[in-house]
């Protein structure tokens, strides 16, 4: 039936839950429906697609791990440097490991593999080979559990309470 995307007090995006866990916290009245989609649980009782909660939640930040997975998803499953989107994509360290360049989210982007090849043992400057992003930390783990809803073209209603995160 899908997943709901919970909003804080404050409209802010707070996390994915099941659509059983969305029905009880609005029957409980501890969220309000905020989006549905048209489909109905029951008799009057539309299925909620974004809830928020009554009360506000302060929630701490959640590390993301650093895992090819996640770098593919933060790149776009896209080659930094020349765009390509494929099977045969590799990570790349920017500051290449050899010379001190670490594992870290600010220092491994995906590359294709004839970039990285190309690129070798160099800087994207030495190489004057340029990243189409500076690669960064993510902003949250929820910002990226949405965007990968969003990329598989589901909850396309979410989109507007993710703007600016
Ligand atoms: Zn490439």
């Amino acid at each position: 039936m899908g997943k709901v995307l919970v909003l804080n007090a404050s409209y802010e995006p707070l996390n994915i839950t099941s659509w059983r866990r969305a029905v009880v916290l609005v029957l409980k009245e501890k969220a309000e429906q905020v989006e549905h989609n048209g489909k109905f649980v029951y008799r009057d009782f539309p299925l909620p697609t974004v809830i928020r909660l009554r009360q506000y939640v302060r929630v701490p930040y959640k590390e993301i791990p650093l895992t090819r997975r996640n770098l593919l998803h933060r790149d776009s499953h896209t080659c930094q440097y020349c765009g390509h989107a494929g099977d045969d994509l590799t990570l790349d360290h920017v500051m290449p490991r050899s010379r001190g360049g670490g594992d870290t989210w600010e220092n491994m982007v995906t590359a294709c593999v004839r970039c990285n090849v190309k690129k070798g043992n160099r800087t994207p400057k030495e190489a004057r080979m340029i990243l189409k992003q500076t690669p960064r930390r993510p902003y949250s783990s929820l910002y990226f559990e949405v965007t990968k809803h969003l990329r598989n073209g589901v909850h396309q209603e979410w989109r507007k309470y993710v703007i600016g995160m």
